[in-house]
C-alpha cells in the first residue's frame, strides 16, 4: 500500500507527461506545477497549479494538494523551496540530496569529494583554458544548452564574444575527454535505503543532444560493474530517494568519467517503459510513494530508444513517419503531443524490442532513415 497517493510533479514537459501516465497505472493521483496550459502533462495531470517552474508560491499551492513532491527537472530556487521543506512539506529527492547537484561546479566537487573520477575541471576566470575543453553553465544547462565545446584559441575568442556578461552562477570548463563511448545507468532507491540498479546502457548524443540510446551497452563486465558501483555510491551518499540517471564517459583505455548525475528519471532511461519489467516513471513513483521497488531486469534480451526530435524542414508530415515507425515489429512510439514542433525539440521516441544486441545498429539506421531521412553517422 502506498503511503502517499497523491503526488505533485514541478515541470510539466515529456517526463511528468510519463509520469502522469504511470501514476494512473499505479492508481495514484498526480498534480503538476508548470506555466502552460499546452505543457504535455496537463493532458494527463489530475489537476494544474499553473506557474513558472521556479516559482515558490506556485509550489505552496501544490503542496496543498499533494503528499509529496517531486522534480521534473533542476530549475528550481531551491532555498525558496528549503522554506516550505521547513514548514514540513515533504519533498522527495529531499533538497539536502539535490543541494550539491544543482550547480554543474559544485557537483564536480561532490563526485570528487567522493574520490569518483571526474575529468579535470576548474571554475571559468578571465585567463584563456588550455585547449581542447568544454566549458559549460554551472546552471540551467539541458540538451547541450549552455555546453560549449573549445577546441582552439578561435573557439576561445568567439566564447567570449557570444558571452562578455556571464550568467550569475557563472561557467564551468573541464578537459575535452575524447571518449570512445557514453554510458549512462538509471538507478533508484526507496526512503529505507533499498537499491535497484537499470542496466548500462550506451547513449549517443549528437550536437550534445541524446539521439539514442542502447541497451544493454556492449561493453565488457568490468565498465558495467564499475558503473554500477559508481551509482551504489553516488545514491548512498546522497541520501537520495527516487530514480538518479548517472552519465559516463568510457575512454580507449578502459577509464570510466562521470560527467553527470540527474537527480530524476531522464532521458536515458525512456527504454524502460517497453523493455524492463518496471520503467523508470513506475520505479519513481514506487519509490516516493513509499512502496517497495520493482525489478529493474530487461524483459527482452535488447533494446533501441530513437529520439523523435523536430526537424528543420517547412513541411514535414509527422503523422506519416510516426505511422511508420510505429508499423515496425515491436515497437512502441511515444509523442508527447507538443504544440510547436520546431527542429531539434524533442517530439517523442521510439523504442523497439530486439532479439539480440547485435541488432541494434541496424535498427537505429532503419529508425534514423524513416525520420531524419538518413541515419547521422556516430
Ligand atoms: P547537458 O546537461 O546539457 O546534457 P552535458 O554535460 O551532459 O550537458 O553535455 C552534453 C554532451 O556534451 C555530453 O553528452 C557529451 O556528448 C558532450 N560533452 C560534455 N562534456 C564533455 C567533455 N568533458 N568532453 C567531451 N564531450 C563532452
Amino acid at each position: 500500500m502506498s503511503k502517499r497517493t497523491k503526488i505533485g510533479v514541478i515541470g510539466g514537459g515529456q517526463l511528468a507527461w510519463m509520469l502522469g501516465l504511470a501514476a494512473k497505472e499505479m492508481g495514484l493521483s498526480l498534480w503538476v506545477q508548470t506555466p502552460a496550459v499546452t505543457d504535455p502533462a496537463v493532458a494527463v495531470a489530475e489537476g494544474v497549479c499553473y506557474g513558472a517552474i521556479a516559482d515558490v508560491a506556485t509550489t505552496a499551492q501544490l503542496a496543498t494538494q499533494v503528499d509529496v513532491i517531486t522534480f521534473e527537472n533542476e530549475f528550481v530556487d531551491l532555498e525558496g523551496l528549503q522554506h516550505l521543506e521547513q514548514q514540513g512539506v515533504c519533498f522527495y529527492p529531499r533538497l539536502a540530496s539535490l543541494t550539491p547537484l544543482l550547480d554543474k561546479y559544485q557537483q564536480r566537487h561532490f563526485l570528487q569529494k567522493l574520490g569518483l573520477p571526474v575529468p579535470d575541471f576548474a571554475y571559468l576566470g578571465d585567463r584563456p583554458p588550455a585547449f581542447p575543453c568544454v566549458i559549460k553553465a554551472c546552471r540551467h544547462g539541458y540538451d547541450g544548452q549552455g555546453t560549449f565545446v573549445i577546441p582552439d584559441e578561435g573557439a576561445w575568442q568567439q566564447f567570449q564574444q557570444r558571452w562578455p556578461q556571464r550568467p550569475p552562477q557563472g561557467f564551468l570548463v573541464e578537459a575535452f575527454v575524447p571518449y570512445v563511448k557514453e554510458l549512462a545507468i538509471m538507478a533508484a532507491r526507496s526512503p529505507q535505503g533499498e537499491i535497484a540498479l537499470y542496466p548500462v546502457v550506451e547513449t549517443q548524443q549528437v550536437d550534445a543532444i541524446c539521439r539514442r540510446v542502447i541497451a544493454p551497452a556492449f561493453v565488457d563486465p568490468p565498465v558495467s560493474q564499475q558503473i554500477e558501483a559508481i551509482a551504489r555510491q553516488i545514491l548512498t551518499a546522497l541520501e537520495a530517494v527516487g530514480v538518479f540517471g548517472i552519465e559516463c564517459f568510457l575512454t580507449a583505455s578502459g577509464e570510466v568519467l562521470v560527467n553527470e548525475i540527474a537527480p530524476r528519471v531522464h532521458n536515458s532511461g525512456h527504454y524502460t517503459m517497453d523493455a524492463c519489467i518496471t520503467s523508470q516513471f513506475q520505479q519513481h513513483l514506487r519509490a516516493i510513494s513509499g512502496q517497495p521497488l520493482g525489478s529493474p531486469a530487461m524483459q527482452v534480451p535488447a533494446a533501441v530508444m530513437v529520439n523523435l526530435l523536430g526537424l528543420a524542414a517547412p513541411q514535414v508530415d509527422y503523422r506519416a513517419k510516426c505511422e511508420a515507425l510505429a508499423a515496425l515489429p515491436r515497437a512502441n512510439l511515444h509523442w508527447y503531443g507538443k504544440c510547436q514542433t520546431y527542429a531539434g525539440r524533442k517530439l517523442g521516441h521510439v523504442t523497439v524490442l530486439l532479439p539480440q544486441p547485435q541488432a541494434a545498429l541496424p535498427m537505429i539506421q532503419h529508425i534514423e532513415a524513416l525520420w531524419y531521412g538518413a541515419p547521422v553517422a556516430v
